[in-house]
C-alpha cells in the first residue's frame, strides 16, 4: 500500500469507527517514500503555487538532504532560503527558546511555506515556528528515527523544562530513501526503538482503558499493533540498513504518528517506556549532559518495563486487591509484552543500546526513575499503579 492509500484507508476507516472520540481529519495532503522524492517535492511546492520556501535543518542534515534538496529547487528557479539551526553550548541541537527565535526571525512575509529537513529535533522546532506563524510546513524526513513526523505535538524545552505543545501536522511528507538508507545507524536503530515501545505502551493503554476508563479508540489500537508487527517482521532486512527494511521503518513510524493523530492524544504510541524516557532527558538537561536519541531511550525503558510488568504481576501479592476480579484480562495484557529478552534480542539485532548503562544512565537514576517517572503525566499506566501500590 502506497502512503496516500495508507491516509485514505485511516480516514475511512476513521469515519466508520464508533469509539464515542472524536476522531480528528488528517489534513496531510500527500506522502512519499522513494528515490525521486525531492523532484516530487518540487512539483508540489509548484502545484500548490507556493513562491519561495524556507529550508529548515541542522549542519548534519543540510548536507545529508538540504543541498540536494535546495539544488532541486535551483534548477527549477524556485526561490529558497536556507535556516541552519545552530546547536547549544555542549554541541547539540535542541528545540528551545533559543532555536525557536533563530527560525521565526528567518521567517517574513516572502515565505509561504516552511520545509523540515531532518530528524525528530528540526520537525519540532518547524511545526511550532509553523503554527506561529500560519505558514504551512513540509516534512522531509532524513532518518526513519521517530514517530513524531506527522504528529500534532512539539516537545520543547523552555527555561530548561521539557513541555509538548500542540501544533500543526505537515501538509506533505517527501522522503528520499537514499538519505534514509545513508543516515547513521544509530538513527535507524533509534526509529525501530520508537517501534518496540508500542509494545509497553499498548499494554498500558490496554490497562489504563481497563482499570481506569482511559479514553480508547479500537482503530488507533489496532493501526499501531499492525505498524509494529510490520517492523518487527522485517527486523532482519532494517538491520542490515536494505531498501525494503528501512522503507518499512520509515512507513510503520508514519503509520503510528497517524494513529496518534487520528485519536489527538498520544496514548497509543507512549506509555511508562515514554514516562520514563522523559524523566531521564529532564536529569541530562539538568546536569548539561548530552542528550541521547528519543528512540534509543525509549527502546531500552521498554526493556526495564517488560521485566518489571511481568514480575509485578506474576508476584501477584502486589497486585491492588481492586484489580483481582480482573486479572485474568490483566494476564491478557501482559501477556502481548514479549520476554526482557526478546525485547532486547530484537534492539540488539539493529544494533541499538538494550541497557540503561550504554546510555550512561546509573543504577540511581533507574531506581528514582521507576519511581517517580509516573509523576510527569497524568496518564494512568501499569507503571503508574505499580507506584500506588508500593505507597500503600
Ligand atoms: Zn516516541
Ligand atoms: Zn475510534
Amino acid at each position: 500500500m502506497n502512503l496516500e492509500e495508507m491516509i485514505a484507508e485511516i480516514e475511512a476507516l476513521g469515519k466508520t469507527c464508533n469509539c464515542g472520540n472524536n476522531h480528528n481529519h488528517i489534513s496531510i495532503e500527500t506522502m512519499f517514500i522513494g528515490t525521486d522524492a525531492f523532484a516530487k517535492c518540487s512539483s508540489f511546492l509548484l502545484e500548490k503555487k507556493f513562491k519561495r520556501v524556507l529550508l529548515l535543518a541542522d549542519q548534519n542534515t543540510y548536507v545529508a538532504a538540504g543541498e540536494k534538496l535546495g539544488n532541486t529547487l535551483r534548477e527549477l528557479n524556485f526561490e529558497y532560503s536556507v535556516c541552519i539551526i545552530e546547536s547549544n553550548k555542549i554541541g547539540d541541537i535542541v528545540a528551545d527558546e533559543v532555536a525557536i527565535v533563530q527560525a521565526l526571525l528567518e521567517i517574513d512575509n516572502s515565505i509561504d511555506a516552511l520545509l523540515a529537513v531532518g530528524s525528530g529535533t528540526i520537525h519540532d522546532i518547524t511545526r511550532f515556528c509553523s503554527a506561529k506563524s500560519g505558514k504551512p510546513f513540509i516534512s522531509i524526513p532524513t532518518a526513519a528515527s521517530v514517530d513524531g513526523f506527522t504528529s500534532l505535538g512539539a516537545p520543547l524545552i523552555v527555561r530548561g523544562v521539557k513541555k509538548t505543545f500542540q501544533t500543526v501536522s505537515p501538509i506533505a511528507l517527501f522522503a528520499d530513501i537514499e538519505v534514509l538508507m545513508n543516515a547513521p545507524k544509530e538513527m535507524t536503530a533509534a526509529g525501530f526503538g520508537d517501534m518496540l515501545a508500542k509494545y509497553t505502551s499498548l499494554a498500558d493503554w490496554n490497562f489504563g482503558r481497563l482499570i481506569a476508563d482511559e479514553p480508547f479508540c479500537p482503530l488507533a489500537a489496532s493501526l499501531t499493533k499492525e505498524a509494529l508487527e510490520n517492523c518487527v517482521e522485517k527486523v532482519d532486512e532494517i538491520a542490515l540498513g536494505e531498501e525494503e527494511g528501512i522503507r518499512i521503518l520509515l512507513a510503520s513510524l508514519i503509520q503510528s504518528g497517524l494513529a496518534m493523530l487520528l485519536f489527538g492524544q498520544s496514548h497509543p504510541a507512549s506509555g511508562g517506556e515514554h514516562h520514563l524516557s522523559h524523566y531521564w532527558e529532564m536529569e541530562f538537561l539538568q546536569k548539561n549532559r548530552h542528550q541521547v536519541l528519543h528512540g534509543a531511550k525509549v527502546g531500552v525503558s521498554s526493556v526495564l518495563l517488560a521485566n518489571l510488568y511481568r514480575d509485578w504481576f506474576s508476584s501477584g501479592e502486589l497486585l491492588p486487591k481492586a484489580l483481582n476480579n480482573r486479572s485474568e484480562k490483566i494476564a491478557e495484557i501482559i501477556s502481548s509484552i514479549p520476554t526482557t529478552e526478546q525485547v532486547a534480542g530484537l534492539l540488539k539485532k539493529v544494533g541499538g543500546p538494550s541497557t540503561p548503562e550504554e546510555l550512561g544512565i546509573n543504577n540511581e537514576l533507574v531506581e528514582r526513575s521507576l519511581k517517580e517517572a509516573h509523576l510527569l503525566r497524568n496518564r494512568f499506566t501499569m507503571l503508574k499503579c505499580y507506584n500506588i501500590k508500593l505507597s500503600q
